[in-house]
C-alpha cells in the first residue's frame, strides 16, 4: 500500500464561468466585454513578428511596465505585471500574506480569495456586508494579517467611496491592503485609489485588461504600489516562473494603452447601455443592486431564480447564478451590446408571463 495520498495538497478550486463553444450564444456569464479590443491591438497581433515567438519573452515586461508607468504618472519600478490579474492576485497572497493572523475580506467577494487562502495555507476571515450588500470600515478594525476588497466589489457591483477605503488602508499600517480595481474604469471617475500609492505605503492597487480592455484571452493584469513592495513582488515572481507574460501580450497590451478614444468609447457605451438595462429590470419587478461595473446584480423575490437561469440557458442566453448563502435569488448579468440585451429583457418577460 502506499501512502503518496496522505501528502497532496487537496484544494477544493475556483470554478471559472462556462466558456461555451456554441457560437450563437449570448454569453453574459463571465464580465467579458462585448465589443473588440482596439483596432491598434488587432494590428500588432496580426503584424506580430513570428520570429519573437522563437525567443523568451522579455522577462521585465517592459514595453508594457513603462508604457503603464507613464499612463498613471507613476515610476517602471512602481508596476507589476502578470498574466491577468489572478496572476498577479495569487503572487500577492503569497508574498504578503505570511502572518499567523488572519487575512480579512468580506463574506460576499470575488470567490478567488477564499481559494487562494487555502492553497496557500493563509488563515482568513470572512466579514459580512450589511444588509445592503455595502462594506461597514469599522468592521476591519480588528488584529489582521492582511485585507483584500474588490472595489467596485463583484459579484454586487457596489462601489465603496475613495474615503471609506483610504480609512481601512490607514487604518491598519501593519498589513497590506489590496484593493483588486478589475472593475474601476465603469466607475465615476475619481473613484481609484491609485493616487494613494504614494501616501500609504501599506497599499497594493490592482488592475486588469480582461474587462475594461477587452482582452480577457490575452491575459494581463498589473500592481501598482510602491517600489517597495513590488521589488518584494517580483523576488517571489523570479522564485517561482521568470516568464510569467508572453511576448505577444508584452506587446499588444502595450499598445492597448496607446488607443485612449477608443477605451473610453467602449466604456461609455456599457455604461449607458447598463443604465438603460438596470431601468428595465426594475420596471418588470427586478431588485438591481446600483452597479459601478460592467455588469448588474439583479434579484425577484417573486420568481424561483435557479428556473430563471436554467430557462435562459436552455434559450442559450447564459448569465451567473452563485448557489450561496444571502445571493442565490440574485443574477448576475453582464452588459452586452444593446441587442444582446433586448434579446435578454425579452426571455425574462417569456419566462415572468409563462
Ligand atoms: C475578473 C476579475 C479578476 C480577474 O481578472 P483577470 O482576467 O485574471 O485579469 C480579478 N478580480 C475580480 C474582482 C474580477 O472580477
Amino acid at each position: 500500500m502506499s501512502n503518496w495520498k496522505d501528502n497532496i495538497r487537496i484544494v477544493d478550486p475556483y470554478t471559472p464561468g462556462e466558456q461555451p463553444k456554441d457560437k450563437n450564444i449570448i454569453k453574459l456569464n463571465t464580465n467579458e466585454n462585448p465589443y473588440p479590443p482596439s483596432p491598434l491591438v488587432e494590428m500588432t497581433i496580426k503584424n506580430f513578428s513570428e520570429d519573437l515567438n522563437r525567443r523568451y519573452p522579455d522577462a521585465t515586461a517592459d514595453k508594457l511596465i513603462s508604457n503603464l508607468a507613464k499612463y498613471h504618472g507613476c515610476d517602471k519600478n512602481q508596476v507589476f505585471a502578470g498574466v491577468g490579474s489572478d496572476d498577479v492576485l495569487g503572487m500577492l497572497f503569497l508574498t504578503f500574506f505570511n502572518s499567523d493572523k488572519p487575512i480579512l475580506f468580506p463574506d460576499i467577494t470575488y470567490s478567488f480569495y477564499p481559494v487562494w487562502a487555502e492553497l496557500f495555507k493563509i488563515p482568513y476571515q470572512t466579514i459580512p456586508l450589511n444588509s445592503s450588500f455595502e462594506i461597514n470600515i469599522s468592521d476591519y478594525n480588528i488584529p489582521n494579517g492582511g485585507i483584500v476588497i474588490a472595489n467596485p466589489n463583484a459579484p454586487t457591483g457596489i462601489y465603496l467611496d475613495k474615503s471609506s477605503v483610504e480609512e481601512i488602508i490607514s487604518s491598519n499600517p501593519d498589513s497590506i491592503v489590496i484593493v483588486d480595481e478589475a472593475y474601476i474604469d465603469f466607475a465615476p471617475e475619481g473613484s481609484s485609489c491609485i493616487d494613494l500609492i504614494d501616501k500609504y505605503d501599506n497599499l497594493v492597487v490592482v488592475r486588469t485588461f480582461s474587462k475594461s480592455r477587452s482582452l480577457a484571452g490575452l491575459r494581463v493584469g498589473y500592481a501598482l504600489s510602491n517600489p517597495e513592495v513590488i521589488k518584494y513582488l517580483n523576488d517571489v515572481k523570479y522564485s517561482y516562473n521568470s516568464y510569467t507574460l508572453n511576448s505577444l501580450a508584452i506587446e499588444a497590451g502595450s499598445v492597448s494603452i496607446d488607443d485612449e478614444a477608443y477605451f473610453r468609447k467602449t466604456i461609455a457605451d456599457i455604461v449607458n447601455t447598463r443604465e438603460r438595462f438596470a431601468k428595465e429590470l426594475e420596471n418588470i419587478g427586478f431588485d438591481v443592486l446600483k452597479s459601478s461595473t460592467n455588469f448588474l446584480f439583479a434579484g425577484n423575490k417573486n420568481i424561483n431564480t435557479e428556473d430563471l437561469f436554467n430557462y435562459l440557458k436552455a434559450n442559450n442566453i447564459y448569465v451567473r447564478y452563485f448557489k450561496s448563502p444571502r445571493i442565490d435569488n440574485f443574477l448576475r448579468i453582464t452588459i452586452g451590446k444593446e441587442e444582446e440585451m433586448e434579446r435578454l429583457i425579452e426571455k425574462i418577460n417569456e419566462f415572468l408571463t409563462q
